[in-house]
């Protein structure tokens, strides 16, 4: 936990948010500012800055979240297909400095983003 860290606040409860999933490890719940009908954050409940702070410990719990992703996108109907975008660090758009994993989809995306 990071005191006045956005994600951690939703983890702990003093932020709200509706969880489409809650495990041990990882919580996942909707984008409050959706890019697509299909839009949900898939996040470690374990205060890690962005992919680039990765640790050893951390590989199962990457695991974790990647098969997730997977399950939420099948649970969310999204058989065309879908997009897991990690923002990363300031050149990757990242808004908030807690590691999320965002699944994108409902409708066609396009490639390359800007
Ligand atoms: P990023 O720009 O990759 O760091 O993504 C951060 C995401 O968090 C954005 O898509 C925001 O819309 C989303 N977000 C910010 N605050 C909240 C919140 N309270 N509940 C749900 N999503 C949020």
């Amino acid at each position: 936990m990071s005191e006045n860290c956005l994600f951690c606040k939703i983890v702990n409860g003093t932020l709200e948010a509706d969880f489409l999933l809650e495990t041990e490890n990882i919580v996942a719940f909707r984008d409050i500012n959706p890019v697509a009908p299909v839009h949900i954050l898939i996040i470690p409940k374990k205060h890690i800055a962005s992919l680039a702070h990765l640790e050893e410990e951390d590989e199962s719990l990457m695991g974790e979240i990647v098969k997730a992703t997977s399950d939420l996108a099948d649970q969310e109907g999204l058989a065309e297909g879908y997009r897991v975008v990690v923002n990363t660090g300031s050149h990757g758009g990242q808004s908030v400095a807690h590691l999320h994993f965002h699944l994108i989809g409902g409708r066609s995306l396009q490639w390359p983003p800007g």
